[in-house]
Order: structure tokens, then sequence, then C-alpha cells
């Protein structure tokens, strides 16, 4: 098979997807009262609300709404005030009403989009990027200084319910093929579920990618869900297609599923996009169909041949009242709209002097902002060393500990400490590192273990001065070299002095001494 930038020179991929987000922050489910919580016994959460019993009737969750339209509005959507439940028919045994309550044409949010920024690598696999100047645009996307903006249209995002949870038995990965049987839990049954669905408005698996990150930020941020790609609670499924590049008519798609992690969805679609490029160019024909990415064989598989909406015999839902949503309703779900990772973005550039990169990693991260927030708010003088320490020394013992951030024990005012006696030259920077590894996990301050540890570096230019001059009487070949032009022996010196002082004179003091007796 062809790599994907070669297929990518001919070809233009075409891809909308389709992502369904638990609401988990929600204390009950859609229809009923029974409590959600995800790995609780099995089939203890059932009501005969959501097993579908004769006669019993769904009342709808007033938070749920209110869940949809934050998201509606947070994603740019225009909020349909009249909108309704419909119901989708089928036989499966995940499900015992046999049919799921959805929405029809008409979903409570419509017409939205997202604007992502797509800079240094992911903005290689645009084709085309280089023959447009800064500020120009081209089909959804303006060029930027490192890479280009694009406008991704967001059809909708209605409101449905999940289905039951199938356990297979005595396969292959719990996978249906080869089991000897299958458990059902219901717990998940009624548990809401909102599906946003993008215009085909994306061209690259990188930008894919980058939407389901970003929409992942803005859903945690406005607090509807824990937007778990592992346990499920957001799921991702990508349709794409090819077009010759220069034509404009759609290809037929396929569409993938179990894309549950970023890099799954990024490599998922990759593949496939070089696998339909194949079947093309060897004159077949691409079948509209679902398809499953196989991480481990590096391959997509048919899972089944796609239905049409036909075959659901979608009608409205008789045992619900159509939605009439008030102004005063949507206005007070405005009114809880938190500041979004992309407005902080702009806050601590603009305000704080943090860096793009700095800042996006900051303001995307729930937890990395509210620590950063309350620090501005002790001292913002100390934004930029803060913004330093998050996303270098947190960031890395996240990474090498599997840590949450809430498991780290430092607050904004301890982090400021120690940020201060760095700023002030009581420690080095490398001292600083050394005492922050030891905060997070001991709790104590800054200042406590510097002095537990006896750890100050040591500033004062006269005691410097001493040691520099004892190493310089000592050494008078090294000295007489250094002044034959051999100056990279300045670094012999500045050894020796830090040697000398285990460690803790002031590096730039050190530095500057040692180059003033050598020259002088
Ligand atoms: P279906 O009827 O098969 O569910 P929809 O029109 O509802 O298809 O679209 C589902 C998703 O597929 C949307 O995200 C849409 O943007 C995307 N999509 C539609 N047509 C194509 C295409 N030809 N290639 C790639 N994606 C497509
Ligand atoms: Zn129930
Ligand atoms: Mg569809």
């Amino acid at each position: 098979m062809k790599k994907l930038e070669e297929v990518l020179q001919d070809w233009e991929a075409v891809i909308g997807l389709e992502i369904h987000t638990e609401l988990t922050t929600l204390k009950t489910k859609m229809f009923c009262s029974c409590p959600i919580e995800f790995g609780a016994e099995p089939n203890t959460h059932t009501c005969p609300i959501c097993l579908g019993m004769p006669g019993a009737l769904p009342v709808p969750n007033k938070a749920a709404i209110e869940s949809i339209v934050l998201a509606g509005l947070a994603t740019n959507c225009d909020i349909e005030k009249r909108s309704m439940f419909y119901r989708k028919n089928y036989f499966y045994p995940d499900m015992t009403k046999n049919f799921q309550t959805t929405q029809g044409p008409v979903a409570f949010c419509m017409r939205g989009h997202l604007d992502l920024e797509v800079f240094g690598a992911a903005a290689n696999e645009r084709h085309g990027l280089g023959s447009l100047e800064v500020g120009e645009s081209s089909d959804n996307i303006v060029r930027t200084e490192d890479g280009y903006v694009a406008s991704v249209g967001i059809t909708r995002i209605h409101m449905e319910e999940d289905a039951g949870k199938m356990v297979h038995v005595g396969g292959v990965d719990g996978r249906i093929s080869g089991a000897t049987h299958s458990l059902i839990d219901f717990n998940r049954c009624g548990v809401p579920l909102i599906e946003l669905v993008t215009e085909p408005d994306l061209r690259t698996p990188a930008e894919a990618r980058l939407f389901m990150q970003k929409l992942r930020s803005i859903f945690l941020a406005i607090g509807i869900s824990d937007c778990s790609m592992e346990e499920g609670s957001m799921r991702c499924d990508g349709n794409i297609s090819l077009r010759k590049r220069g034509t404009k008519e759609f290809g037929t798609k396929t569409e993938l599923k179990n894309m549950n992690s970023f890099k799954n969805l990024h490599d998922g679609l990759a593949y496939e996009i070089c696998r339909q490029a194949e079947v093309l160019e060897s004159g077949g024909k691409i079948q509209q169909e679902t398809r499953h990415w196989e991480p481990a064989n590096k391959r997509t598989i048919t899972m089944r041949v796609k239905e049409t909406a036909d075959d659901y015999r979608l009608f409205p839902e008789p045992d619900l009242a159509p939605y009439d949503l008030s102004d005063e309703f949507i206005d007070n779900v405005r009114a809880k709209l938190p500041e979004l990772p992309h407005e902080k973005q702009a806050r601590y550039m603009a305000e704080n002097g943090l860096s793009r990169s700095d800042s996006a990693l900051i303001a995307d991260d729930v937890a990395y902002a509210r620590f950063f927030d309350e620090a501005l708010k002790v001292d913002a003088s100390m934004a930029k060393p803060v913004a330093n320490m998050l996303v270098n020394e947190v960031a890395a013992h996240i990474n090498a500990t599997g840590a949450s951030f809430d498991e780290l024990k430092i607050d904004p005012a301890g982090l400021i400490g120690l940020c201060k006696l760095i700023a002030g030259g009581t420690i080095s920077n490398k001292q600083g590192k050394q005492v922050f590894a030891e905060m997070v996990v001991s709790g104590e301050s800054a200042e406590s273990i510097v002095e537990a540890k006896g750890m100050k570096q040591v500033s004062d230019e006269g005691l410097i001065e001493g040691i520099v001059d004892e190493i310089i009487a000592a050494n008078p070949d090294k000295v007489a070299a250094y002044r034959g032009g051999k100056t990279g022996l300045s670094g012999f010196f500045i050894g020796q002095v830090m040697r000398q002082t285990k460690g803790q004179a002031n590096p730039k003091v050190v530095n500057e001494l040692v180059i003033r007796k050598l020259e002088g």
C-alpha cells in the first residue's frame, strides 16, 4: 500500500465525524430516575422505564436538556426551540424496548462550527498549503504563520439514549465471533447521550484528531461528561471517502468504528485513506459499509454493509410531548457557560505573555487551567514561571508516574513559593527541579525543603570570588592555556567552583567571575 503522503497528492480525503458523548456528570438517566454510575454491579440500576416494560412512561431529564443546550452554545450552534423525540426501531438484545429514543430531522442544536488551529507537524498533511500566503484563504482554511485555521461545520447535536452493554464470553478479545455466550448489563440503558455530527469538512486525519481533541476539551470545560475515550463515555465514528484532486463530487464513504483514542482515530483514518486509494486505483469500487479498526493488526475489516435510515422506521415518540424551549430557559443555560478553552488561551497570551503552545496546553486541560487561574489570583506577576513549571515539571511528573493532577500535593501558592526562590536566586533552576520533585510527593513547602537540605544557592560574590581566586592560583598552566586561546577551558574552572561549593554557587555569578578573572 502507498503511504498517506503519496496518496494525498492525487486524492483528497473527505471526512465527517459522528461523536457520541455520555452525559456522565448527570445523576440520573434520560427518562427515569435510575442513577448513572460507571462500573456498578451489573443490572442494579434498572427500572420498568429503562427496561421498557409495558405501561411504563418516560419523563425527560431537565438537566440533560440543559447539558445539550450548553454543548450547542459552546459550539456555536443555533438552539432550536421546537424539537421532539422519535423512535428508531431495531431489534438487538442490548435494548429491551426494541427502539431507541432519539431525535428526528430537527435536533436541539443545529448549524454550529468550530475553528481548528492546525500548526506544526499536524499541518503537513494538508495538501497545497505551501502555495498560500499568510492570511490567504482557500476552501475552509486560512493560512497562518505556521499552519492554518480550518472552519469545520457542525450539522447538529441531538439527544438520544444509550443501549445496554454486551459482554461476549469465550472469544478472542471479548469479540462476538468465536464467543460461546454473551452477558448483558442494562445499567447503561437509557443513559443520556448526545451525538454531534460534523459536516464533511475535514480533509486530513490530523484535522479529525484535532477536532476531537478540541471538542473533548470544550465538553470537559462545560462539565457535561468525563469524556473518557477508554471507558467509552466519548466515542467517535469516522466517515471517509476519497475524490480525485480537482473534482467536486463526493465519493462513496465507509464508516470506521472503534477509534477509542486520538491515536487510533488518526491511524484508522490514515489506513482507510490508503486502503480506499488502492481499491480505486486498481479499478475497484468502494462499498458503502461499516468497518472496524484493528490497531494491533493495523488494518480495518468489514463489520456490516450499511443499512439505510428507512430500515429504522423512524417515527415521532407518542409518549413524549414536543419541546417548546423558552427564551428564559435558553438564557439561563447561556449564563452558565464558563470561559471556554480557546478564550482562556487568548487571555493567557494577551494578558500574561504566555506562548501559544504553553497557553494551549494549560487552557485545554481543565485541571491545569483551574490551577493556573488560581495562581494568577495569588500573584499574576509569576504567571510565566508558573506556566513553565506546569508545562515542564508538572507535565513530566504526570507522564512519568501516571498520577492525576489532583493527586499532586501542590497548590498554586506553594508552586509560586518555589518559583520565587528560583527567581530571587536563592536556589538554582536545577535545584528547583529537585525541590519540585520532593514537594509533589511530600506536600512540604519549597522553603522548608530548601532549609532542611541546606540547599541554599550561594550568590555572595565575595565568597565565590575567594574560591575562584584559589582555583586560578592552583592551575597556572590552564590559566596560561586559556589566555593563549583555549577559551573552552573556562568550563573547567566553573566546574571546579561548583564542585567546591557542592553545586550551591549561583551559576550566573560563577560564570561572570571566572571569565572576568581569566580575561583579567
Ligand atoms: P448516513 O446517512 O450514512 O448516516 P449522513 O449524511 O448522515 O450519512 O452523514 C454521516 C456523517 O458522514 C457526517 O459526519 C457527514 O459529514 C459524513 N459524510 C457524509 N457523506 C460523506 C462522504 N461522501 N464522505 C465522507 N463523509 C461523509
Ligand atoms: Zn430506569
Ligand atoms: Mg446519519
